[in-house]
C-alpha cells in the first residue's frame, strides 16, 4: 500500500512541476459593454518560414503573456530553413493547433504575402489553403485570399522606407478600391507609424498593431521591466473565430502599443470607464480648502490626465497619472465662492495617452459628490 502510494506520488510530479513552470499574466484590459475585449497577436514566424522558434512554442507565450488569439504567419515565399525543415508553409498551423487547443486559445490560420515594396507584405487571416496563395504573380496571390474569403491586411507600411514614413503606391490604391485592403498594421513590433493611423481613420481601415515577433518573446521584450509585446484589441461578441472575424471587417480594434491604446473614442472610452473608479468614499470641504480626491485605476494602462476646461466652484490638479493598479491623488481646492451644500462636480480631463487621431487624445470626464461645508 505504502509502496503504491510512493508510485501515486511519484506520478503526479510531473503535473506539478508543469503547474509550478507555467504561470499566465492576464492582460488587464476591461471588456467593454457588449463586447469582450479579446487580446491578439496576427503576425508572427517559427522555423517555418524566418522565425526561430518551434510553432508550440507560440502558443506557450501566447497563453503565459495572457493572449486569447494569435495567428502564425509565416512568409509563403521565403523559407530560409527549408533545407533543416523540409515540410512547407501551413505545417507551423497544424503543430500550433493541438497546443492552442489545450491551453484554450484561439488560433487562426493564417499566412504572410511577402513582396518587395510596393506592394510589401501582407498577411492573410482565416485561410483554408495556404499553399494556395503561392503564386508567382501578387495579384493572383491576392485573388486567392480573396477566393477563401480571408481578412487581407498590410504589414509594416513604413519598414525600410525613409524614416519609417510609408508611402502609398498605386498598388495600395488598386487594392483599396478592389475592396481587399481591410486592414493595416498602424503598429508593427517597436514601430508606429501615425501616417498609416490617418490612412486607416480617412478610409475606415482596421488598424492593427501586432509583434511580427521572429524570436523568442523573452528575447525581444523585458516582462520583468513590466513591458509587453504589441498587440491588437479585437472586440468581438464571443470568443470564436466567426465573431473574430466580424470584428475585423467592422473595424471593432484598438492597438496596445507601450503605455498607449490607440483607437476610435467609441471602444476606449468605455475601456477608461471601466478601468477608472473614485476610491473617496465621501468628499467634505469648507470654501477655499483642499482635498485629495482618490483615483483608481484597475488596468494595466496608465492612463495620462491632462486638465481640460475648467470646474466653475472647483480647481483641480492639471496633470496626474493614474497608473495600472494603484490609487492615485486628484488634488481638489475648493473656490472661496463655493456655495455650501451637496454638489456633483465633473472633472475634465484628456488621456494624452489613449490616442484617438493622431497626437488626439481621449477626453474623459471624472464625476464626484462633494458637500462644501459652511
Ligand atoms: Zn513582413
Ligand atoms: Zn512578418
Amino acid at each position: 500500500m505504502k509502496k503504491f502510494r510512493i508510485i501515486l506520488l511519484l506520478s503526479l510530479i510531473p503535473m506539478l512541476s508543469f503547474g509550478q513552470l507555467y504561470t499566465r499574466k492576464e492582460i488587464k484590459i476591461p471588456d467593454i459593454p457588449g463586447y469582450l475585449t479579446l487580446k491578439c497577436d496576427l503576425h508572427m514566424h517559427t522555423i517555418f518560414s524566418d522565425g526561430n522558434v518551434w510553432p508550440t512554442v507560440r502558443a506557450d507565450e501566447a497563453w503565459r503573456e495572457g493572449l486569447d488569439v494569435f495567428a502564425i504567419s509565416d512568409h509563403v515565399e521565403y523559407q530560409p530553413h527549408h533545407k533543416d525543415v523540409t515540410t512547407g508553409i501551413g505545417r507551423s498551423y497544424e503543430i500550433a493547433k493541438p497546443r492552442a487547443d489545450e491551453l484554450g486559445l484561439m488560433i487562426i490560420k493564417a499566412a504572410e504575402i511577402t513582396r518587395d515594396m510596393p506592394p510589401g507584405h501582407f498577411n492573410v487571416l482565416f485561410l483554408d489553403s495556404i499553399s494556395a496563395l503561392d503564386k508567382d504573380d501578387f495579384w493572383e496571390a491576392i485573388q486567392a485570399a480573396v477566393d477563401q474569403d480571408a481578412f487581407i491586411f498590410w504589414n509594416h507600411p513604413g519598414w525600410r522606407q525613409p524614416d519609417e514614413i510609408p508611402i502609398w503606391y498605386d498598388e495600395h490604391t488598386r487594392l483599396f478600391d478592389e475592396g481587399n485592403m481591410h486592414g493595416m498594421e498602424i503598429v508593427n513590433e517597436r514601430s508606429y507609424y501615425p501616417l498609416a493611423h490617418q490612412w486607416c481613420l480617412e478610409r475606415n481601415i482596421t488598424m492593427l498593431g501586432n509583434s511580427d515577433i521572429h524570436d523568442p518573446t523573452g528575447m525581444f521584450v523585458d516582462f520583468a521591466a513590466g513591458q509587453h509585446r504589441a498587440i491588437t484589441l479585437v472586440f468581438a461578441e464571443k470568443f470564436t473565430e466567426e465573431s473574430v472575424k466580424k470584428a475585423l471587417e467592422k473595424g471593432r480594434t484598438a492597438v496596445y502599443y507601450n503605455d498607449m491604446l490607440i483607437g476610435n473614442q467609441e471602444f476606449l472610452k468605455p475601456i477608461f470607464e471601466k478601468s477608472v473608479f473614485i476610491a473617496s468614499r465621501s468628499v467634505k470641504l469648507g470654501p477655499g480648502e483642499t482635498f485629495n480626491l482618490q483615483v483608481t485605476n484597475h488596468s494595466d494602462v496608465p492612463f495620462m490626465l491632462e486638465a481640460a476646461e475648467g470646474e466653475k466652484d472647483i480647481f483641480y490638479q492639471d496633470n496626474v497619472t493614474l497608473y495600472p493598479g494603484r490609487t492615485s491623488i486628484i488634488r481638489i481646492r475648493s473656490k472661496k465662492i463655493a456655495e455650501p451644500g451637496i454638489h456633483t462636480y465633473t472633472l475634465q480631463y484628456v488621456v494624452s495617452n489613449l490616442l484617438v487621431g493622431v497626437e488626439t487624445g481621449l477626453p474623459v470626464e471624472l464625476k464626484f459628490k462633494a458637500e462644501i461645508t459652511e
